[in-house]
C-alpha cells in the first residue's frame, strides 16, 4: 500500500462528504496510486454516487480547454451548485494540483469551496484513463458535486477517448484549427454533444461554425435525437460562457428524460469494469512466477513449438 494510503478509508470518505477538500484530494490521491485500498473506498462510496453530470471537454491541444473551462466552472456554479474538475494529464506521473499550480483558474477558484479543482496524472499507470477516470469522478460525485468536468491536459492524448468517460461531451474548435475536413479527420462529429467555435474574436470563427454545421446537419439522426448546437464563444472575456453552460444543462435535462442517460452510463460502467478486470490480470502476469510462465511460453512460440494462440488459452487458463 502506498505511504500516503494510510488513513482509515471511512472516515476519509466520510469526511469528504462532508466537504473536506483535503480528504478528497486524498482518496483521489489513492485513485492515482492505484491503491489496494479502493476496493474498500469505491464500496463505501456507491450508495452515495450517481447525482453529479459528468461533463467531458475535448479539443485538439490550444484550442482553450484549460480557459473555457475556467469560464464554465463560474457559469455553472451557482450558491446551490458545486462543481468539480478533474484535469487529466494522460502523459504525466505527477499529480496533486502541482501541474497546474501556475494556471490562472487556479488562483479564480482556489478560495471557492463550492469548487473542487484536481489534476491526475497518469502515465505509466496500467489501467489508464479507463480505469482511473471513472473512480476520480465517483470521488468528487460523492463528495456532493453537482456538475463534474473532465478535461484532459498535455499534448497527444486521444481527444475522442473522454467521451467514453462522461455523460456529456463538449468539443472545443478553434478558427483555423477546426475547419470541418480536420473535424472530420479527428474523429470528433460523432462524439459532440455540444459544440463551441471558441476564439470568437478571431478571423475565421463563422467560416468554421458554418462549415461545423454542415457537416453536423449531414449526420443522420433518429427522430427525437438530441440535435448538437453550435455556440460561439471568446473563453478569454467569457463572451458566449453563459450561451454555453446552458446548453450544457439543456443537454444534461435532454438526457434524463429521454433515457440516454441510463444507456450511457451502463456503457461507461461496462467499460469500467472491463478495464479494472484486464488491469487485474496484467499485474497477475507481472508477478515473478507468472512472468516466468509468459516469458516460457513466448520462449515456445518464438521457437515454433506452440502458436500463439495456444499459448494465451495457456496462460489465461492457469488464472
Ligand atoms: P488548451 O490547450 O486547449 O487547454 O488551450 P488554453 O486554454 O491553454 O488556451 C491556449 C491559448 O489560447 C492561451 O494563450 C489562451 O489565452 C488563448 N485563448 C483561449 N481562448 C481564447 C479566445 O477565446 N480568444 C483568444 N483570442 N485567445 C484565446
Amino acid at each position: 500500500m502506498s505511504r500516503r494510503a494510510a488513513p482509515v478509508v471511512a472516515d476519509l470518505v466520510a469526511r469528504a462528504r462532508q466537504g473536506d477538500a483535503g480528504a478528497v484530494a486524498r482518496l483521489i490521491t489513492l485513485v492515482e496510486d492505484a491503491s489496494p485500498a479502493l476496493r474498500e473506498v469505491m464500496e463505501s462510496l456507491r450508495e452515495h454516487v450517481g447525482h453529479a453530470h459528468v461533463l467531458g471537454i475535448t479539443g485538439a491541444p490550444g484550442v482553450g480547454k484549460s480557459t473555457s473551462t475556467n469560464a464554465l466552472v463560474a457559469a455553472l456554479r451557482t450558491a446551490v451548485r458545486r462543481v468539480g474538475v478533474l484535469a487529466i494529464d494522460p502523459s504525466s506521473p505527477f499529480s496533486g494540483g502541482a501541474l497546474l499550480g501556475d494556471r490562472v483558474r487556479m488562483a479564480d477558484h482556489a478560495v471557492d469551496p463550492g469548487v473542487y479543482i484536481r489534476s491526475m496524472g497518469s502515465r505509466g499507470h496500467l489501467g489508464g484513463l479507463a480505469w482511473s477516470t471513472p473512480q476520480a469522478v465517483r470521488v468528487l460525485d460523492a463528495a456532493g458535486c453537482d456538475v463534474v468536468i473532465v478535461e484532459t491536459v498535455g499534448v497527444g492524448q486521444s481527444e475522442v477517448e473522454v467521451a467514453g468517460l462522461a455523460d456529456s461531451t463538449l468539443v472545443l474548435l478553434a478558427p483555423g484549427m477546426g475547419d470541418g475536413i480536420q473535424a472530420a479527420k479527428a474523429g470528433i462529429l460523432e462524439i459532440g454533444d455540444v459544440y463551441a467555435v471558441n476564439k470568437a474574436d478571431r478571423d475565421g470563427a463563422e467560416r468554421t461554425r458554418r462549415e461545423l454545421r454542415s457537416m453536423l446537419s449531414m449526420a443522420e439522426r433518429r427522430d427525437g435525437a438530441w440535435q448538437p448546437p453550435v455556440v460561439m464563444t471568446v473563453a478569454t472575456t467569457g463572451a458566449g460562457i453563459d450561451d454555453l453552460a446552458a446548453e450544457i444543462d439543456r443537454h444534461a435535462a435532454w438526457l434524463s428524460g429521454s433515457g440516454e442517460l441510463a444507456l450511457r452510463r451502463t456503457a461507461r460502467a461496462r467499460r469500467e469494469v472491463e478495464a479494472i478486470a484486464m488491469t487485474a490480470l496484467r499485474e497477475q502476469w507481472r508477478r515473478p512466477e507468472r512472468t516466468a510462465d509468459l516469458d516460457s511460453l513466448a520462449g515456445r512460440v518464438a521457437a515454433g513449438t506452440i502458436d500463439p494462440y495456444a499459448a494465451a488459452d495457456e496462460l489465461l487458463a492457469e488464472g
